[in-house]
């Protein structure tokens, strides 16, 4: 369960910022709400108690904007349409459902909390939220919104939106990526919540930051808390939300050959616990640079195997993830005799490639080439 702040504490916050105007937080909510009754978007995921579908939808949407996240979502529920579905699939089919999507992680998270719902709770998704944390991949968030918004149950989002709603509106100084930040966030936000109408204004706050109080310019003449919003007051909207660290991003540079045997071509699976696991792709070489095209020449495939010819290479690729830039080329190389060095791949017919799931970097180079 999460711990209450008192009100004490919470009053304390408006004191520290010498707030002489701020809203009691039953006004706040009901502002929320208001405006949320006048603007909040109509999503497939809204106004039903289906746990199971809310959850899909909250996990689609952690890293992908609703506009694209809205089609995945519709054609995931309508393949997995009950929780029992999903755990009934195989990994391979899920992953392809997830192509595009990226953060495949997620997809094994779901797959696999499928079956503890399955097996843990008899099929039954759980309501009570200490147990939605029980499944794999559910952290904090997605548990409040799955119970808050299926059942009201009394728990506070937060995410992106809200962090950026509350650190304006209070103008908050704590970093909203520190332990201590975060955890002043979320005392907050329960604190702030309509706990009569929990799931309402979860959904309120979130579709506020996603709509009015956005990240760069918000219209805040037009906005409905301008006349108590501390960092508007102050001038100081754009210094909202503070974040103390940047995200380190590391380099990788990916080789990857597209081999051409007459009808057939090679793919493998990524089984490591790196990016994309489970995931099929050309033979890659990773390298410490892009190779040019004198280092294919000194590649095993490239000498010990007769009758190889590089056909095509591909400009370099730069493929940006969270945490890591990919630099890509793909190299089609057409071999006329099977080598041994193809042994530990698998050979399909090309024409079936669309149906492996790959990555998106994959599936961006496959739309042009082979399609
Ligand atoms: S006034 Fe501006 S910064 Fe303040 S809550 Fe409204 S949109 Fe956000």
């Amino acid at each position: 369960m999460r711990k209450k702040i008192s009100r004490q504490k919470f009053k304390a916050i408006y004191k520290y910022k010498k707030c002489n105007n701020y809203l009691l937080m039953s006004d706040f909510s009901m502002l929320i709400i208001a405006w949320y009754e006048q603007n909040g978007r109509d999503l497939p995921w809204r106004n039903i108690n289906d746990s199971y579908k809310i959850w899909v939808s909250e996990v689609i949407l952690q890293q992908t904007r609703v506009d694209q996240g809205r089609d995945y979502y519709l054609r995931f529920i309508s393949r997995f349409p009950t929780v029992g579905a999903l755990a009934d699939a195989e990994e391979e089919e899920v992953l392809k459902h997830w192509q595009g999507l990226g953060y495949y992680s997620r997809a094994r998270n779901l797959h696999y909390a499928s079956k503890q719902v399955m097996t843990d709770f008899k099929g039954v998704f759980p309501t009570d939220y200490d147990d939605v944390m029980k499944l794999k991949g559910i952290g904090a968030y997605t548990a409040a919104a799955i119970v808050s918004f299926a059942h009201n149950r009394p728990y506070a989002v937060v995410d992106g939106n809200v962090y950026r709603v509350l650190s304006r509106y209070f103008a908050i100084d704590a970093p909203i990526d520190s332990a201590k930040g975060k955890k002043m966030f979320f005392e907050l936000a329960q604190e702030l919540l309509d706990k009569k109408q929990a799931g309402i204004y979860n959904q309120a706050i979130m579709d506020f930051g996603a709509l009015q109080c956005v990240p760069s310019n918000p219209d805040c003449n037009g906005c409905v808390l301008k006349d108590s919003c501390l960092s508007f007051g102050n001038d100081e909207v754009r210094k909202y939300p503070v974040k103390s660290k940047k995200t380190k991003v590391s380099n990788r540079y990916f080789n990857y050959l597209y081999i051409v045997n007459g009808e057939f071509t090679y793919l493998q699976k990524r089984t490591k616990n790196d990016i994309w696991k489970n995931l099929y792709e050309f033979p890659l070489i990773e390298s410490s640079r892009l190779y040019e095209t004198e280092d294919l020449s000194r590649l095993a495939l490239f000498s010990e195997t007769v009758g190889v010819d590089v056909l095509k290479i591909s400009a370099p690729v730069k493929h940006v993830l969270s945490h890591q830039c990919i630099f890509t080329k793909f190299y089609t190389v057409a071999i006329s005799d099977e080598s041994v060095l193809f042994k530990d791949f698998i050979k399909i017919p090309i024409l079936d490639l669309d149906k492996y799931p790959v990555s998106r970097l994959m599936e961006m180079y496959l739309e042009k080439t082979t399609r």
